[in-house]
């Protein structure tokens, strides 16, 4: 299983970076986790967004999924998706509609967004659209994929890839909670968000600081912790020394283009 972070900006994007976005792959099959402001163009530039074959959405925050839009005028109007000959390329019948899993609520959301400028139909004829709740559990190629639930501003799912034997674990968006730790527990890469540099002054907890994270990835017993969700604003030797000094061990910040190999355990190493 290999993991490639396309984004890892918090709300807004750092200085020529994305949002949340990974793309995952095994066995060929590919998988786009989140789908935020700036990752249509990272993923563009490591791999064909047709051939991507399903794209997962944690949560419905702006950050996670708004260039679903310029994916599906992508998938609606790039020349080699039409029926009939153009601009060079042949007509096709059979043009790239990738799957993609959204919370419940996500197609009616997409549709309210997207009508605004008429066009209400953008996103469910782009993709094959689905909701999911957080009791499924799906087979997406070689992945075996399960949710947890966890506090964030509105309805978020932690998501767990599991494939040969490897276990990867994205945490999403959330506050300090013992759900993510439960479901996170032996993971082989443990993503998970450290957003704060404190934790918020009043108001509903919604995210994690570094040192938190390292707290959340020592009891789930992690092998490796990746902080995400950070922005460019914040000190990364700083949020790596608290996470590490709470996790009891090193802490990896991810850095977009960064692409995190899991061993196969059923492969020889
Ligand atoms: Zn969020
Ligand atoms: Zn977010």
């Amino acid at each position: 299983m290999q993991v490639s972070v396309l984004g890892k900006s918090p709300s807004w994007q750092d200085a020529a970076g994305a949002c949340s976005g990974y793309l995952v792959e095994q066995d060929g099959y590919r998988l786009l986790l989140d789908c935020g402001n700036g990752v249509f163009s990272k993923l563009r530039e490591i791999c064909d967004y047709v051939d991507v074959d399903a794209v997962l959405i944690s949560h419905l925050h702006a950050d996670h999924f708004l260039d679903l839009v310029p994916y599906s005028y992508a998938l609606s109007y790039a020349p080699r998706q039409q029926p009939v000959p153009v601009a060079g390329w042949p007509g096709t019948d059979s043009p790239a509609r990738p799957d993609l899993y959204v919370p419940h609520g996500g197609p009616q959301m997409f549709r309210r967004i997207v009508s605004c400028w008429g066009q209400g139909d953008l996103v469910d004829s782009a993709f094959a659209l689905q909701e999911y709740g957080a009791q499924d559990e799906l087979t997406l190629g070689p992945f075996e994929v399960r949710f947890c639930e966890v506090p964030h501003y509105t309805l978020t799912h932690a998501v767990q890839l599991s494939s040969h034997g490897s276990r990867f674990t994205y945490g999403a968006d959330c506050s300090p909670n013992a759900e993510l730790v439960r479901f996170a527990q032996d993971s082989d890469v443990l993503m998970i968000e450290a957003t704060l540099p404190r934790p918020e002054r009043n108001g509903v907890r919604g995210h994690l600081t570094p040192r938190e994270a390292g707290e959340h990835g020592r009891d789930a017993g992690a092998r490796r912790l990746v902080l995400t969700h950070y922005s460019d604003e914040m000190d990364p030797a700083w949020a790596q020394r608290e996470a590490a000094d709470a996790f009891g061990g090193p802490v990896e910040m991810a850095v977009e283009g960064e692409v995190y190999a899991l061993q196969n355990a059923q492969q020889p190493s």
